[in-house]
């Protein structure tokens, strides 16, 4: 069998921008891989299997109650649709189909407004739900939080993410303590968090996870909280969640990567600079670029190589560099976000050994061309 490569002339990439969409996320270890392969291979009831996968996760998490979604994208929709329709059967099957007369509003600090590769506010809408910012695009206190709450709040949102604003803007457990002050339930989305208990005992009552990011499970969210909210997000299934339907393998697949992940010695930041300081130190003798570690802005343990480029010596821009990168053979990615200001950055997780060695050159080939 010709490689998937050369079959559909596919470009082989360097992954080196950490869990990204646009590249496929991450790739799931073996025993992950085979939790699918049954899943494909089986039938089951599949409210029981989505009963039982959710109770099972939810006695290893230590929280109410968890259910499997498509995606967390999926999983920010289903939450906001299920604040708002609390059961109701009409509510449940006509959500989309004309006003209904209870709270749909979703509030959320003005900077957690992201757009993570799609827009937050359009999950919200798909929901049946209203953004509603509160704050300002560089601050968020709680008092502010609390003032833009009013009769048709149905929900507070709070996105904990490296997208967004991180000054001055309230914590998780003071956006906990606002809605409970309110009577308001608290969804946090946490895609690419690590920590998989930590927001629900801060008192949120919803918590959504990207599947195939940090967890590394096949395409696939998780949805945990609260028993009546995860029921809510659970019945869903039946409106707009058919649209985004998750699959037995799924399923099958996220729940054994949970497993797996809350078992497995996580691969720590120091154990990134370990693998990333000869790296370093080789791109460090390149003219024009200075490397060295960061880490993770949202705080999470993950350190990265910061390359700077001097402009003038290489002969263009940090821009250009990253489109340099990505258009040869193989497509190297990394992290872009802050190439206006002429430095990149090196996700190093995914990247291998072998794998050092040709960024290295790609780099070096690139700042050597005007010289
Ligand atoms: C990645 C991400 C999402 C979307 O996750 P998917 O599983 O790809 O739908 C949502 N919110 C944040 C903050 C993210 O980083």
């Amino acid at each position: 069998m010709p490689s998937v490569y050369e079959k559909y002339q596919l470009k082989p990439v360097i992954n080196a921008s950490g869990r990204m969409t646009i590249l496929g996320v991450s790739t799931p270890e073996q025993e992950v891989v085979d939790a699918v392969n049954f899943g494909l291979g089986h039938y089951f009831e599949v409210k029981d299997l989505i009963d039982k996968t959710g109770a099972y996760l939810a006695g290893l998490l230590d929280v109410e109650d968890a259910v499997v979604v498509s995606c967390a994208s999926a999983g920010i929709a289903q939450s906001v649709a299920a604040v708002i329709v609390r059961g109701d059967p009409y509510r449940l099957e006509q959500l989309h189909a004309h006003a209904h007369h209870v709270p749909s509003e979703i509030v959320l600090p003005k900077g957690h407004n992201v757009n993570f590769g799609a827009p937050v506010g359009t999950m919200v809408n798909l929901g049946g739900g209203k953004v509603v910012e509160a704050g300002y695009a560089n601050e968020c206190s709680a008092a502010q939080l609390a003032a833009a709450i009013n009769p048709n709040t149905a929900a507070i949102l709070y996105i904990k993410s490296h997208h967004c604003v991180q000054k001055s803007i309230l914590s998780v457990a003071e956006a906990a303590e606002v809605a409970k002050a309110h009577g308001l339930p608290l969804i946090v989305d946490a895609a690419a968090e690590e920590d998989l208990r930590l927001y629900y005992n801060l008192g949120a009552d919803l918590v959504i996870y990207s599947g195939a990011k940090a967890i590394e499970g096949p395409t696939s969210g998780l949805v945990l909280g609260k028993r009546q909210y995860v029921e809510w997000v659970k019945q869903q299934a039946n409106g707009i969640g058919r649209a985004m339907k998750v699959g037995k393998e799924g399923i099958l697949g996220l729940t054994h990567a949970i497993e797996r992940y809350l078992a497995k010695e996580k691969e720590s930041g120091a154990a990134m600079v370990a693998k990333m300081t000869p790296f370093i130190e080789r791109l460090n003798q390149l003219p024009g670029v200075s490397a060295k570690v960061v880490w993770d802005s949202a705080g999470r343990d993950i350190a990265r190589t910061d390359i700077a480029f001097d402009h003038q010596q290489i002969g263009m821009t940090t821009v250009q560099v990253v489109a340099r990168l990505q258009q040869g053979t193989p497509a190297i990615y990394c992290r872009g976000y802050k190439a206006n200001e002429g430095h990149i950055e090196i996700d190093v997780r995914s990247v291998t050994l072998p794998q050092f060695d040709q960024i290295h050159a790609a780099i070096a080939h690139l700042v050597q061309e005007n010289n």
